[in-house]
């Protein structure tokens, strides 16, 4: 094991565009750096950490070093046009008025919310929202706790960026468990429950244990598996190793484990560079210790992971390392998606070239899959039909359970960056699942409807 840091803590230190100048690294950035950082980094929020900075970026590999593009916003994630507007707003003075109008209107056209998130899926108990929930897919549950809802450090790619940057209309979060609770014992059918934010990880243990303890005190028969969706063991591995409370956030790994229910750590990974430091390999060893399994995933992205090679290096090291490869994802329809997309073809190709080197025991991960309204769908790879080139397409999770794991076809398309850029492949007027999903949308509607009439 490593003993590496064990007995000096890392103290966790945050920088923003308050305090990145007083960096030493910060001397690495040109001047026409410097303004992009300032004039994008409005728009998209920019956090970062010493851990970040000191051992994950690689300083004499910027501008194009993957972990500095993935937390450092740049020039080219605003189109033209924005950057402009953000550039003059600011010549008119940093506080003005005018900067703040010019941030949310751009922001306005990033849109926030996709996949009919907002909308769709916020499950309802007694008459009431819980808005700190989604319910999409039958068996899991999202749980959305209100002290989560930042992270160690930003992505630039990431679309959760409304819930940071304190615009309450688009915030979702929920202060407390015991809704979450009996909605459970209303729904039989889930098994699963995913808490996500936000980074839940970025909570103390204490709070973390406020959420979770009520989870297992409820012993509710159909809850199986606690998730974690976190960037973490990423982005400040210390959260397991030296942190003050890191013992008890591991006792209370060990607390679900030891009641039965399956823990599952879905831990966010772009890059096999942040699978190289000791305290990383330090802190996965210690969350493996308390019986918690950590499953993988990314999404596939330009400027920063698209090549096969970055994929199989990462599976590899992930699954010596412990890990069980799950999710590569294709990059959501918002925010800088022209800088970070990825063709569907051109995802695929990456997956495949990189599947297809390494063991069968990495191969468990699934996609390229896009998170949609009608559900995730993976993009199976392109073929020839009869004479005809297809994209083949399936559900890995369907809003309807019985749409899974049924091939169909889009017509070939090599620009095709989402699923609907993608027409059907043979003449027919719409995908399957269409007409299902339209009524699905009209019912809720008209729920909706009833409910405000209550
Ligand atoms: C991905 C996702 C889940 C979890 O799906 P699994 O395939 O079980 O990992 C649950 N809810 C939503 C809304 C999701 O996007
Ligand atoms: S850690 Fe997760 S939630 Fe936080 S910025 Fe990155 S992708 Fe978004």
């Amino acid at each position: 094991m490593t003993q590496h840091n064990a007995s000096a803590a890392p103290k966790y230190r945050a920088y923003t565009l308050n305090n990145i100048h007083t960096t030493p690294q910060f001397e690495n950035l040109t001047a026409g750096q410097r303004e992009a950082l300032e004039t994008v980094g409005r728009v998209l929020p920019f956090k970062t950490n010493g851990y970040v900075v000191d051992e994950l970026i690689n300083w004499d590999n910027i501008p194009d070093d993957p972990m500095f593009v993935l937390t450092f916003p740049q020039r080219d994630m605003l189109r033209d046009e924005h950057y402009r507007q953000m550039r003059e707003a600011l010549q008119h003075g940093e506080h003005s008025a005018e900067v703040e109008q010019t941030v949310q209107h751009i922001r306005g056209q990033l849109n926030p919310h996709p996949a009919g998130q907002m909308e769709h899926n916020v499950p309802e108990i007694y008459g009431q929202k819980l808005t700190g929930l989604q319910h999409k897919y039958r068996e899991t549950v999202l749980f959305f706790p209100s002290n989560g809802q930042t992270c160690h450090a930003y992505c630039s790619f990431c679309f959760r960026w409304p819930q940071f940057v304190g615009d309450d209309a688009m915030k979702f979060a929920m202060r407390e468990t015991s809704l979450l609770v009996d909605y459970l014992r209303e729904h039989p059918e889930v098994t699963d429950v995913l808490i996500t934010g936000g980074d839940p990880m970025i909570m103390s243990a204490r709070n973390l244990k406020q959420y979770i303890e009520p989870l297992i005190e409820a012993d509710l028969p159909n809850l199986q598996n606690i998730r974690i969706g976190t960037k973490s063991l990423s982005y400040w591995p210390y959260r397991y190793t030296t942190d003050k409370d890191a013992h008890e956030v591991l006792a209370l790994f060990r607390r679900v484990k030891d009641s039965g229910i399956h823990l599952a750590i879905m831990g966010h990974f772009n890059h096999p560079v942040e699978l190289e430091t000791p305290a990383v390999e330090e802190a996965i060893e210690r969350v493996l210790e308390t019986g918690a399994q950590i499953r993988t995933q990314s999404p596939v992205m330009r400027n920063i992971n698209d090549d096969p090679e970055v994929w199989a290096e990462m599976w590899r090291r992930q699954v010596s390392l412990g890990m069980i490869p799950y999710y590569m994802f294709v990059a959501r329809d918002t925010g800088a998606q022209h800088y970070f997309s990825v063709p569907l073809v051109r995802a695929w190709d990456i997956y495949r070239n990189a599947i297809k080197q390494v063991t069968g025991i990495a191969r468990t991960v699934r996609g390229p899959s896009m998170s949609t309204d009608p559900g995730k769908v993976q993009v199976l790879g392109a073929a020839d039909v009869g004479g005809k080139q297809v994209l083949a397409l399936s559900f890995l999770q369907g809003r309807n359970p019985d749409w899974v794991n049924r091939p169909f076809f889009a017509a070939y398309d090599e620009q095709a960056t989402w699923l609907s850029d993608l027409r059907p492949a043979f003449g027919e007027e719409e995908f399957f699942y269409e007409p299902e999903l339209r009524q699905m949308f009209e019912d809720d509607k008209r729920r909706e409807g009833e409910l405000a009439l209550v």
